[in-house]
């Protein structure tokens, strides 16, 4: 089945006991047994709901797993993954991470043993080769990264971790299951925060994990329940609603963005244009393979490298929306560094290439020719 095909059908079975056709919002915390144990399948439901079975069933399908499991954040879904881990595991990640994980990882998880190394990864593997250990129990890699939009080779990085028997985690969130399948490329585990372009209408913060790994899925899927950050029905209804129009949706974040990123580097008071669709963008090539078009973000420095120049800059933009997230269907623009990686120290920011001007765009599914006047007038202030 054609992926766009899927978006609409995957897990969308009618109501079992209604035939209602969208999958209802199961509103319940528990459910009647006949007698002790004997029940419908479900008995309480931070195990589980049906609205979040249909939903974990159609993110299993759309990203090529046996399984998906859903959280409350996308935070949630990678803490998760972390208490897979034990005291002196060690994590190797690529440098250039979304701000949350990053502290996740060093401010959180540092503290219980677990040795997090942070490399390069988008030119060339050396640097990652080298700071794998015996004692390196996963690899975490973002691609597109957030928020320079470098690209890593997932085939390339889950063949070296797999000869080590290290588990490659994706996230995929940037890109989602229409650009990009990362299982189908070596990957073990994709982790998703759905508040992105899976929901696609900022209006539902959630998380979720997808795998064909049953040793992965079963500890997963316990913890899931043990520690309980799970999404309501409501959260799981919006989330499933927004997969159905997926595949519409990114064709069209893809369009605009391609639009924007060529006309951006035209600009005179822009400096450099970070989008892998641009030919000669550093990880064009392997973006071209691995993915299906090159995603809806597009970051750039303003020809001024200060912070106050990009705030003026986005202050006077009208229908980019200055906030934090991505993926909805309405343009947002934000700045990273005093935003969403506000958490990485500023040295370590410049080490990994983000300067202080650095403005990310989301670009929603509004008309290109309306966001490139609204850039052009905010640009020539
Ligand atoms: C937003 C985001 C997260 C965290 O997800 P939440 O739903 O905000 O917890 C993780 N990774 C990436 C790439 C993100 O953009």
């Amino acid at each position: 089945m054609n992926f766009a095909t899927l978006t609409v059908h995957a897990g969308m079975e009618p109501d079992p006991s209604t035939g209602a056709v969208a999958t209802p919002i199961y509103q319940t915390s528990t459910y009647a047994q006949e007698e002790p144990g004997k029940h419908k399948g479900y008995e309480y439901a931070r195990t589980g709901n049906p609205t979040r079975t249909a939903l974990e069933t159609a993110l299993a399908a759309l990203e090529n797993a046996d399984h998906a499991l859903c959280f409350a954040s996308g935070l949630a879904a990678t803490d998760a993954l972390l208490k897979l881990l034990r005291p002196g595991d060690e994590l190797v990640s690529c440098n250039d991470l979304y701000g949350g994980t990053y502290r996740l990882f060093t401010k959180v998880f540092a503290h219980f043993g677990i040795k997090f190394t942070f490399v390069s990864m988008s030119e060339g593997l050396d640097e990652f080769r080298s700071a794998l250990t015996d004692k390196t129990k996963m690899v975490w890699i973002e691609t597109p990264t957030n928020p320079l939009l470098n690209v890593v080779d997932i085939e390339a990085v889950a063949k070296i971790a797999k000869a080590r028997n290290i588990v490659t985690v994706v996230d995929n969130t940037f890109a989602t299951p229409y650009l990009q399948k990362p299982l189908k490329l070596g990957a073990d585990v994709v982790v998703h925060s759905c508040t992105k372009y899976l929901g696609g209408h900022s209006d539902t913060v959630m998380g979720a994990v997808a795998t064909s790994r049953p040793d992965i899925y079963e500890p997963l899927k316990f913890l899931q329940n043990a520690c309980g950050a799970v999404p309501g029905p409501m959260d799981c209804f919006l989330v499933l609603r927004g997969i159905r129009t997926l595949a519409v949706r990114m064709k069209q974040h893809c369009a605009g963005a391609r639009q924007i990123a060529y006309f951006l580097r035209e600009h005179p008071a822009v400096a450099d244009v970070y989008y892998p669709g641009l030919a000669d963008n550093p990880g064009h090539h392997v973006a071209e393979i691995q993915m299906r078009d090159f995603g809806g973000m597009v970051s750039f420095y303003t020809r001024e490298d200060s912070v106050d120049n990009a705030f003026a800059v986005m202050k006077r933009l009208q229908l980019f929306t200055l906030a934090e997230s991505l993926g909805g269907v309405e343009s947002l623009v934000g700045h990273p560094a005093t935003m969403t990686h506000a958490s990485i120290p500023r040295e370590e920011r410049l080490k990994n290439g983000l300067r202080d001007s650095l403005v990310r765009l989301s670009v929603g599914i509004e008309d290109p020719d309306d966001l490139i006047d609204d850039l052009k007038q905010a640009l020539e202030g």
